[in-house]
């Protein structure tokens, strides 16, 4: 995939923030996850307010009804109160927040506790060794 270091953004800087969420978009053909009409609204699949980061695995579009309706409610709990709750849209979801929450394991690299970084080769590095 060519664009996988853009899927990997975690936080999209102003000048690419139309091309994220673009991107979202375009992987959904535009349609709502949750109702499947069009949609012009991308939506924080757990609600800002509930901590749900601004990062593509917790985004999908959502035509402006269902993101009017759901607010800040839990996801389940309200897409599954509605008429048009279907199990392969939340499956659908599901593989999405996965997928991309995967992509964006690469990042795992910077939380590598210290005591397990390689030790690479202490006598090339002698000087900052014994550095606390
Ligand atoms: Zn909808």
């Amino acid at each position: 995939m060519d664009h996988a270091i853009q899927e990997a953004e975690l936080i999209p800087k102003r000048a690419s923030k139309q091309r994220f969420r673009h991107s979202i978009f375009e992987a959904w053909g535009h349609n709502c996850a949750y109702c499947g009409n069009y949609a012009d609204t991308l939506d924080h699949v757990v609600p800002r307010l509930n901590g749900g980061l601004t990062v593509k695995y917790n985004l999908v579009p959502a035509c402006k009804r269902c993101n009017g309706n759901k607010g800040h409610q839990p996801v389940w709990a309200w897409w599954t109160q509605q008429k048009y709750w279907s199990i392969p849209r939340a499956l659908r979801v599901l593989a999405w927040v996965r997928r991309q929450a995967s992509q964006n394991a690469e990042h795992s690299w910077a939380h590598l506790p210290p005591e397990r970084l390689p030790s690479g080769n202490p006598s090339e590095h002698s000087p900052a060794t014994n550095c606390q």
